[in-house]
């Protein structure tokens, strides 16, 4: 069973509230194993959602809607969806009863407007709303079945966890599962590691993706299969092979900045930083972690104006991690040295040290200074630098 989700309320489309439920939606779906093909969003237009529900039937079997089933003027997802399969809406006493009742129990008189609410296209299946006034509805048409939920996330997350969720297992016998487990890597460019990624990524069952984020990357590794311990093996081969082509730039379920913090408890070493820019991103990226904190001994921020000369900036470097290591006693010095300007070709250098008691090691490379995110590619090769050096001791 193909699934696409469409979210209904004009507040969306203004980018006044945010979409959470497609994203609880999109979650729930792939633990039963339903594979998503589209989300979208449409404001409260009649016509318009119509045009949508029709067009997603057209693709899928099964549409999922949130939103518009309230009691005003501007709730018509029970019109549109009604329109788009050509059923008229059916008036139920018994929901009116029960929109009636719910009123009474908050001591409150029912309003004229929620009679629209006892209302639902011909044939659907009605799903009863105890945490709010508007029922929801399935409807099973020959061009593909819609289920249509209200709008207040904690209702549609009832509903859908007590009634559309045990329909779709029992009824519509959709038993499968999708499995995702997520990877952390860093330490390579993303094109280097998509290259070496790069047919495992065409493959449709199991599925891998990338994402980079921060300068380091996420890899999604996704398995569909009966039940979850098919689903588990597959998933585990991929993961075999990325570890394998990957080697020690695979990090495993933790961010770098995680496991650095980690291993700074794990080995009981202190650190002390010499950041050669205000934006100090290695101190910014150890700072939420309270075991990197505690292994912190202190932290210079000192911007020169080095010259761009390349050997003077990893001499800065050099110097700084040695100082700062000594000054505080620490049994690391760890510095970032930028050159203070780009050179001709726009690229700026970037320089790491870390010394240690045996010794001091370097690692620098050229980043694209247009770049939003240059700080952050200068954070994470000096962190990789102290989490390998961490990894082996
Ligand atoms: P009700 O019958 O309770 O009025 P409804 O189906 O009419 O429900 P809406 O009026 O569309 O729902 O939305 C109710 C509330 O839920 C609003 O505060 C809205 O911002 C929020 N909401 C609606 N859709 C979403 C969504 N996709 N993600 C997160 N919040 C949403
Ligand atoms: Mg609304």
């Amino acid at each position: 069973m193909n699934a696409e989700i469409l979210a209904i309320g004009s507040e969306l489309l203004l980018g006044e509230t945010i979409d959470t439920n497609s994203a609880y939606l999109a979650r729930q779906l792939a633990a039963i194993g339903i594979n998503l093909f589209r989300k979208s969003v449409v404001g409260d237009n009649e016509e318009r959602i119509a045009t949508m529900v029709g067009e997603a039937l057209d693709r899928v079997d099964l549409l999922i809607c949130t939103g518009g089933l309230g009691p005003t003027v501007d709730d018509v997802t029970r019109e549109a969806v009604a329109r788009a399969l050509q059923r008229p809406l059916v008036f139920h006493q018994h929901l009116l009863d029960q929109i009636e009742a719910r009123f009474r129990s908050f001591g409150r008189t029912m309003s004229e407007s929620n009679r629209r609410q006892a209302y639902v296209p011909e044939g659907a299946r009605i799903v009863e709303n105890p945490r709010g006034t508007a029922p929801a509805f399935i409807v099973e048409d020959a061009h593909g079945t819609v289920v249509v939920l209200p709008g207040v996330p904690s209702e549609m997350r009832y509903l859908w966890e007590h009634a559309i969720m045990p329909y779709l297992r029992e009824e519509r016998g959709e038993t499968g599962v999708i499995l995702v487990r997520t990877l952390h890597a860093a330490g390579l460019g993303e094109s280097v590691i998509g290259e070496m990624i790069a047919d495992l990524m065409v493959q449709t069952n199991p599925t891998l993706g990338i994402s980079a984020r921060r300068a380091q990357y996420e890899l999604r590794i996704g398995a569909k299969a009966a039940n979850r311990a098919v689903a588990e093996e597959m998933v585990a081969a991929v993961e075999a092979v990325i570890r394998e082509r990957l080697g020690s730039h695979l990090l495993g379920d933790e961010r770098l900045d995680r496991v650095v913090a980690r291993l700074l408890r794990e080995r009981d070493v202190t650190l002390a930083l010499h950041e050669g820019s205000t934006h100090a991103p290695v101190y910014h990226a150890l700072n939420a972690h309270p075991d990197a904190l505690a292994a912190l001994r202190g932290v210079i921020i000192h911007p020169a104006d080095v010259p761009v000369d390349d050997q003077a900036v990893m001499s800065l470097a050099r110097t700084g991690a040695i100082a700062v290591r000594s000054q505080w006693h620490a049994d690391i010095g760890l510095a970032l040295q930028p050159a203070s300007a780009p050179g001709s070709d726009g690229f700026t250098l970037m320089s790491v040290a870390l010394a240690h008691a045996g010794g001091v090691r370097e690692w620098y490379r050229r980043f694209d200074a247009g770049s939003d995110d240059v700080w952050d590619f200068a954070g994470t090769m000096a962190l990789d630098g102290l989490r390998q050096h961490l990894a082996a001791m």
